[in-house]
């Protein structure tokens, strides 16, 4: 249930709602809007008598919420959420273009994909130091060294850092060095890891899971906000189903109905999608073109030497021609601002 106030409404009159609420047994959290105050009522068990609330002093409407997910849902909170990575922000009203390779394999090859993915227009980089392989044999990642790799990438070229952190006994480590924590596909439903990521005072990039329902993957971002932490952006990267023509199949509708259902960003990663470096450009374009913030496309500049996923990483002329036709299709639908605040 949301109990909406009155833009007039004093903090004392808010402050008796809260308590109204807290007296049942339920808990309340304000959440602010653009120019009102509602109360998002948590914690109860069934559904709740609107009556008691609607009387107060100050309540404008009491509204139902149907949706299991509650703060993410559209219902709680109307306006669109954008999310602050260091000097960028990511939602409605910015093109969001996260690049960079899988992995972060040396500092020489960091620093050449970034200088080469910020010169064609990237806006965050990525690039994992902790990796979830399915085999225990391939290539595990740099991990500390990775981490410091990554912060020299920042210094040198002045973009945020979107990287992942696989497990809670790094996760200290990974928000200390990005801007911005991955939790991947397979952690989708890593119930303490969600804990662990509201707690984070860092922004999170949530991948949907490889056979996650749109409700399981709301909910778990529902994991998060209920800790505290409000940073969160989604991002469809593909499930699995019988096709074999690709990695996994892209499910663009996933982008409109989120849109309808959260007020959270949504990205689309066409990479881990597919699994096909020619497959990038097109559904990177569908994607935009479908309403989505941004992508997250994998870059490499020796893709056959690459320790991992160099079959979708895209070479960075590729990622150039990427960049100016995601601009163009954002720009016919869009007035463009691409999310840094200068
Ligand atoms: C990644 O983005 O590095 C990754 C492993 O993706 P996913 O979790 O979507 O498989
Ligand atoms: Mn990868």
């Amino acid at each position: 249930m949301l109990i909406v106030m009155d833009q007039a409404a004093t903090q004392d009159e808010i402050a008796q709602v809260i308590a109204a609420v807290e007296k049942r047994g339920f808990t309340a959290r304000p959440i602010a809007g653009g120019n009102r105050v509602a109360i998002g009522v948590l914690y109860n068990p069934g559904s709740v008598d609107p009556a008691p609330f609607a009387g107060l002093a100050g309540v404008k409407k009491v509204i139902p919420v149907t949706s299991p997910y509650k703060l993410v849902s559209r219902e709680f909170h109307p306006e669109s959420t954008r999310v602050r990575v260091g000097s960028v922000s990511i939602g409605e009203g910015s093109l969001t273009i996260i690049a960079g390779p899988c992995a972060i394999e040396s500092e020489e090859q960091a620093l050449t994909v970034a200088r080469r993915v910020r010169q064609a227009g990237a806006t965050l980089f990525r690039g994992g130091a902790y990796k979830p392989r399915s085999s225990p044999y391939s290539f595990q990642g740099l991990e500390e060294a990775g981490l410091r790799i990554l912060e020299r990438v920042r210094r040198e070229t002045g973009l945020p850092i979107v990287t992942e952190a696989v497990d809670q006994e790094v996760y200290a480590l990974v928000e200390e060095a990005a801007d911005m924590v991955q939790i991947g596909a397979r952690n989708m439903q890593n119930f303490s890891l969600l804990k662990r990521a509201g707690r984070s005072p860092k922004p999170v990039l949530l991948k949907r899971g490889q056979s996650a329902t749109m409700e399981e993957w709301l909910m778990a971002a529902e994991y998060i906000l209920e800790r505290g932490n409000q940073q969160v952006v989604l991002c469809e990267r593909g499930v699995r189903t019988f096709a074999r023509h690709c990695r996994n199949t892209l499910d663009l509708s996933a982008v409109p109905f989120v849109q309808r259902e959260s007020h959270l960003p949504i990205l689309v990663d066409p990479s881990h999608a597919t699994g096909m470096r020619y497959q990038v450009l097109p559904l990177s374009r569908a994607a935009v073109a479908a309403g989505a913030h941004g992508v997250m496309v994998e870059v490499h500049h020796a893709p056959e030497e690459a320790l991992c996923d160099g079959a979708q990483s895209l070479r960075p002329e590729q990622f150039e021609t990427l960049c100016g036709q995601l601009r163009q299709v954002y720009g016919t639908l869009h007035s463009e601002t691409d999310g840094v605040d200068r």
